[in-house]
């Protein structure tokens, strides 16, 4: 069924076959990081795509060469009709998977197992639990610590991601590195990100080259194994000797993996974002509901595709709130 035109492909080479779909808006907790204390501007209901326009748009992707879809949000498990979305995507030839914070995740296990979802990743910046609330300003560690056990007892493979802050959970990377001792999980320390809205500033973040150095800090060098990264893996990957589990760094500020970039993202009211920090969006959602083809959009879209986030080549346009502000909160766009 693929079409033999390559509507995926950027100006620069790159073949798009990953699709990350934001389902909602909303969310059952507000990390600081994410989203502004007073709330993001929701889309009106009628702007937001049902589940039949999810799967119409998905399976355009797909007939034109996505392999893998996402689900994100927002938090993706609160919107209620999320058994019937996960139904008609994996009738869909795709590795269907999906990123929660996992508040609400074991009433879904089911409903996850019998549409194929294997691969699940789930927020946590601390396992301390006032610090949880702090961050998520919301109560909800016990359940969201429990989940992830719960998950990999059920035979999911997990990766936990935690967004690192200076001076908040840095001292917390070793405490997460031995977390995977005797858990299978992948944890993925993300470098914190400019977003509208979160109060970024590169002080507050902590780099790839400082996680290194808390771990070599922490372990011998001959126990620290750097792991075979995934084709278009964008993080990097390590495990210490021993542990069952491995952790990654996940570098988009200080070592962006743009190269090898295979992601387009699809918000909840149906713009495609061809890259996280681009500020540019294209209406799929209003061509659909006019009946035209939105091959076209689509094409234009991923050929507009910066080569480097978004524009933003260096850290100094980085930091160039005027470049970055125009952007979405990342609680609308889906991490
Ligand atoms: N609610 C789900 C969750 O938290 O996993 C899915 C949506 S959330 C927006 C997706 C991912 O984006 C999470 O892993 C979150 O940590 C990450 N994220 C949000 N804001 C970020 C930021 N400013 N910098 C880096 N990662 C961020
Ligand atoms: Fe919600 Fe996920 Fe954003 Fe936290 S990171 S506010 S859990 S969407």
């Amino acid at each position: 069924m693929k079409n033999d035109k390559n509507i995926l492909q950027d100006a620069h080479g790159r073949d798009h076959a990953y699709l990350r779909i934001s389902l909602i808006e909303r969310c059952n907790l507000r990390c600081t990081y994410c989203m502004p204390e007073e709330g993001v501007k929701l889309s009106p209901k009628s702007r937001l795509m049902t589940y039949e326009e999810i799967y119409e748009i998905a399976k355009t992707f797909v007939n034109n060469g996505v392999t893998k879809i996402r689900l994100t949000g927002g938090e993706p498990l609160i919107r209620k009709d999320i058994p019937v979305i996960l139904e008609k995507l994996a009738t869909l030839p795709v590795e269907l998977s999906i990123t929660s914070n996992a508040v609400i995740i074991d009433k879904f296990i089911d409903v996850l197992k019998a549409n194929g979802v294997k691969k699940i990743n789930v927020s946590l910046d601390s396992l301390d639990e006032g610090k949880f609330k702090h961050i998520t300003r919301r109560a909800e560690f016990k359940k969201v610590y429990n989940n992830i056990l719960l998950l990999v007892k059920e035979g999911f493979t997990v990766k936990v991601n935690a967004v690192l802050m200076k001076g908040f959970n840095d001292n917390e990377i070793i405490d997460f590195i031995n977390f995977t001792k005797d858990l299978p999980i992948s944890v993925r320390f993300i470098e914190f990100m400019p977003f509208d809205g979160n109060k970024w500033n590169m002080a507050k973040m902590v780099s790839y080259a400082e996680v290194m150095s808390f771990v070599n800090d922490a372990f011998p060098e001959q126990r620290i194994e750097r792991l075979q990264d995934a084709p278009n893996d964008t993080s990097k990957n390590y495990k210490i000797k021993g542990y069952k589990g491995s952790f990654a760094i996940i570098s988009s500020v200080t070592n962006p993996f743009c190269d090898s970039c295979n992601r387009l993202r699809l918000t909840a009211n149906g713009q495609l974002k061809n890259c996280l920090f681009s500020s540019g969006e294209s209406d799929l959602l209003t061509v659909l509901r006019a009946g035209k083809s939105i091959e076209p959009i689509i094409e234009k879209a991923v050929k507009a595709k910066f080569k480097i986030r978004g524009g933003m080549d260096t850290l100094e346009k980085l930091e160039e709130p005027k470049l970055r502000n125009n952007n979405r909160s990342m609680i609308t766009i889906g991490g």
